[in-house]
């Protein structure tokens, strides 16, 4: 049996089988003795391998998500029969006696530079998939398995990392456990697998080194710990675990209807975070009275082109209906940072997490941001909806923020669309000048939300996924309570509610803290709300 310790991240036990998702690293090429001849072949077969794996995959998605989501792979097929492109890597292979990798390589980049440079959007957006096809062809050449698809029950994914747009292609269905070589206790893989309720480690450095797939493997996403390998009495002994875990989440079920005030009657709000339309089901379950928080770039991922406004609309009228008037906080774009989309090309950037991303991006892109905005607004008429910007760090961002919505909003009447024309507009607070300028900003908003996870890593300058680093990542360090009081004050001043989205909202050991600043809402992942429910009970009982 091996060990492997790591971050807890998601409470609970899982015992299945390992399915590991591995990195591709492709290694330089040797380019001195190339036999031209075997080079080419190896090109063929792996265009052959590639066109077979495509057909499967754009049949098995036109299934899964309908024939629209799955054109992707259509387009990548076109790729490998592209005379110009596969031309254009054969004549490299033969006149500069390279390797078929090294040609893919140099051909790519060349096809890529082009497609970045055109006018038109849409063609600019095919540079990834050029990029996507390519590594395909290449990986098949080394051949180093390609999809990571899980088709067993029980099924736990050791991964050096899960981005989300590895996740939103998950049957999640199917998947008991997540154990992960790099991460914290607020990275992707984390907030995801809290969401899910399933328990997770994040941060062990070397789990991926120490499994194969199909080893057996317990997960104790309470100590952070997983076993490879284990005996039969130590399955035993999880298995009661598991029991008496389960038992323990009935009986806190009991709190489910319970609803909570302040002493002076303000009621106290708890929220659910979700991703996507489904999580509502588990917020509700689990005793949540609203949405403090809607990820909405979960909607943008997994496809191929932007969601359109209806596409929008849907989702977000799936999600106030399901609430049926309880409040939604839906967030608009916070992509950037770890969020990538395959069809937006995005600069490479030395500091993605400073760079051009949310509220930056939407500014700059407003048929992005207007697109969403539009959908919002119609959606409003299916619940009790507030939108929410996300990484503002001045007022003039939210000045500009607001003139867009108007835009929108006089948009619509021009075209008769009916919206609730009284929707509370907020912010996150995620980044520390804007907790500096809190007094500022709240006369123009209806709410703040904190988002601590974010609001951590910048004040204390501790990257929230580096697990080297992350015994410095303390959200309940003296300078971020300060930075949340501050923002609570200055909500509470002038009139308005404040509410907490980062993952501290759920912390036990942070509660008492917050309810002694007089948070109104706290919002956090599903598995965490009938925890804080029971822990504020208690408080306030005292
Ligand atoms: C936060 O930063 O606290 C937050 C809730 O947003 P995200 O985790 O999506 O960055
Ligand atoms: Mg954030």
């Amino acid at each position: 049996m091996f060990t492997v310790k790591g971050i807890p991240a998601s409470d609970g036990y899982a015992i299945g089988k390992v399915l590991i998702k591995l990195e591709v690293k492709i290694s330089k090429q040797d380019n001195s003795e190339v036999n031209t001849e075997s080079e080419l072949e190896k090109l063929n077969k792996s265009l052959a391998i590639s066109k077979a794996q495509l057909q499967s995959l754009y049949e098995k998605a036109c299934i899964e998500v309908g024939e629209k989501n799955a054109a992707i792979f259509e387009s990548h097929i076109t790729f490998l029969d592209d005379p110009e492109f596969i031309g254009e890597i054969e004549r490299s292979i033969r006149e500069n006696n390279i390797t078929a990798i090294s040609s893919i390589e140099s051909v790519t980049n060349g096809f890529v530079a082009i497609f970045e440079s055109m006018e038109d959007e849409y063609m600019r957006e095919r540079a990834a998939d050029i990029k996507d096809v390519s590594i395909r062809i290449i990986k098949n050449i080394l051949d180093i398995k390609q999809e990571f698809i899980i088709s067993k029950e029980n099924t736990v994914v050791v991964a050096h990392d899960l981005s989300p747009s590895d996740t939103a292609q998950m049957d999640k269905s199917k998947i008991i456990g997540f154990v992960t070589d790099i991460g914290g206790k607020t990275s992707h893989t984390a907030i995801m697998a809290r969401t899910l309720e399933l328990p997770a480690i994040v941060g062990t450095t070397n789990a991926t080194e120490f499994v194969k797939d199909d080893d057996t493997i317990i997960v104790d996403g309470i100590k952070g710990e997983a076993f490879i390998d284990p005996p039969e009495d130590l399955i035993d002994e999880y298995i009661i675990k598991q029991k008496l875990y389960k038992e323990e989440k009935e009986k806190l079920k009991s709190l489910k209807n319970l609803s909570l005030s302040y002493k002076d009657n303000r009621k106290i709000l708890l929220a659910g975070n979700i991703g996507e339309p489904n999580d509502v089901d588990k917020v509700l379950e689990n005793g949540g009275e609203a949405i403090g928080l809607f990820r909405t770039e979960f909607l943008y991922m997994n496809r191929d082109s932007m969601p359109t406004e209806d596409e929008q609309f849907e989702a977000y009228k799936a999600v106030l209906t399901k609430m049926e008037n309880r409040p939604v906080v839906i967030r608009t774009l916070d992509i950037g940072g770890d969020k990538q989309l395959p069809y937006l090309e995005m600069p490479q950037e030395m500091n993605p997490f400073l760079g051009y991303r949310a509220i930056r991006l939407c500014l700059d892109k407003t048929y992005i941001f207007k697109t969403q905005l539009r959908a919002l607004l119609r959606a409003s008429l299916y619940g009790n909806l507030a939108i929410m910007f996300p990484m503002i760090s001045s007022l003039d961002q939210v000045e500009k923020a607001k003139s867009i919505l108007d835009e929108c909003k006089n948009e619509l009447q021009n075209e008769n669309k009916e919206f609730n024309s009284k929707i509370e507009v907020g912010i996150m607070v995620e980044i520390p000048s804007s907790a500096l300028i809190a007094e500022e900003i709240a006369p123009h908003v209806d709410f703040f939300s904190i988002g601590t996870n974010d609001l951590t890593q910048y004040t204390l300058a501790v990257d929230r996924g580096n697990e080297n680093i992350s015994y410095l990542y303390d959200s309940m360090h003296p300078a971020v309570l300060k930075l949340i009081k501050m923002t609570i004050d200055a909500a509470h001043k002038y009139g308005k509610w404040c509410g907490m989205c980062g993952e501290l909202a759920g912390d036990p050991a942070a509660i008492e803290t917050l309810v002694s600043y007089e948070l109104d809402e706290f919002s956090m992942s599903a598995s965490s709300i009938l925890k804080a429910k029971k822990k504020i009970f208690e408080i306030l009982d005292k």
